[in-house]
């Protein structure tokens, strides 16, 4: 299956709350889950929604306001989908990273999450090196990043504990790194990592555990659509 290529935003419409897909726009007000407006910019359910607090948004599409209550099956598949839209990762990948997880020792849901936490456009938008998911798995791609000095293009790369992560020498002096310290700088960066935003870069100090990786998922619910 390809990659998703249109707007993000949509993807928050359809779980009906924030991923946290397009980095500083989602910490503003402007985000459309927190002004209960449609992509579009047009306003939702006649009021357009309170400012300042998440406000209740459609799904996108034409029958988007008939939400109706999920199933078992569909609370377990809308909670996959979360996971593998915040985390920009296809369906078989995806899966692999289940088995994976499943053949791992620990408790699978935990492992899943670890493993996604530990690739490295996750740890480079973790450091504070781009602004989203999508933008650091952009700068991999562009062979921006290297990993003890070597470089490295691979954003499922999965990162080991010492691994020293800088951006390139050659590209440490553009004004786009300037301009995303400081739209990122905001960011609390993890305990598991530090970060020398000074020299754009940043070590692996432990492993996350499951209290360290923040995002909105359920994974017990993940591991059971899979065990059916
Ligand atoms: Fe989601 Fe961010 Fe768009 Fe808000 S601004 S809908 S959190 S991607």
């Amino acid at each position: 299956m390809a990659r998703y290529t249109g707007p993000v935003c949509r993807l928050c419409r359809r779980e009906g709350e924030k991923l946290f897909l397009k980095g500083e726009k989602c910490a503003k007000k402007v985000c459309p889950i927190v002004k209960g407006t449609s992509v579009s910019g047009r306003p939702k359910g006649g009021s357009g929604g309170a400012r300042g607090r998440v406000a209740v948004v459609s799904a996108p599409g034409q029958h988007g306001n008939s939400r109706k209550k999920l199933s078992e099956y569909g609370v377990q598949l809308r909670e996959k989908q979360k996971a593998k839209r915040i985390y920009g990762v296809l369906e078989t990948q995806f899966r692999n990273y289940f088995e994976i997880a499943d053949n791992m020792t620990g408790v699978t849901g935990e492992n899943l999450l670890k493993l996604l936490e530990s690739r490295l456009d996750n740890v480079v938008f973790r450091l504070g090196l781009a602004r989203s998911r999508a933008e650091a798995r952009q700068t991999v791609l562009h062979n921006l990043i290297t990993i003890n000095g070597k470089k490295v293009n691979i954003p499922s790369y999965r990162i080991s504990v010492g691994d020293v992560i800088q951006i390139k020498e050659k590209a440490s002096d553009s004004a786009k790194f300037k301009e995303v310290i400081e739209a990122t700088g905001y960011r609390i960066v993890p305990e598991w990592l530090s970060a020398d935003h000074e020299n754009l870069k940043g070590t692996v100090v432990a492993l996350p555990n499951r209290e360290q990786i923040d995002i909105p998922v359920h994974e017990t619910l993940i591991i059971e659509l899979y065990s059916k």
